[in-house]
């Protein structure tokens, strides 16, 4: 699962998976413009500090990991269809990705060798 530095960089990313969201507390949907706008707002007001990052699930819906372990589920695909979302996050100890531009990077490696982002 990739990381994601604030929550429109993972609501950018989301909005390639899926077209609808909904509010995991709520019944509020979303679709793919409201979300990004709502993730642009949410970084705004409250940034994620530097031990917390978003994820992206594979079918798009979008968590929030406080201390790098615990997943917060924010947002849910809004397809209908229930995700086995993780509670726990694991970081893939084979494959690291580019915060920048996504980009699988190894592990170990100093710069992107996509966008060439010093890691
Ligand atoms: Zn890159």
């Amino acid at each position: 699962m990739e990381q994601f530095n604030t929550m429109l960089e993972a609501a950018v990313c989301a909005v390639t998976r899926c077209g609808s969201f909904r509010f995991a507390t709520s019944d509020e949907k979303y679709d793919t413009k409201s979300l990004l706008s709502i993730a642009g707002v949410s970084d705004a007001e409250t940034p994620a500090d530097e031990d917390s990052f978003y994820v992206v699930s594979p079918g798009g819906a979008i968590g929030f990991c406080e201390d790098g372990r615990d997943i917060d589920w924010l947002f849910l695909t809004g397809s209908g269809i229930d995700e086995d979302l993780p509670a726990r996050y694991q970081a893939d100890p084979q494959i690291n990705f580019c915060p920048k531009c996504g980009n699988s990077v190894v592990p170990g490696a100093r710069f992107c060798g996509q966008c060439g982002k010093a890691l």
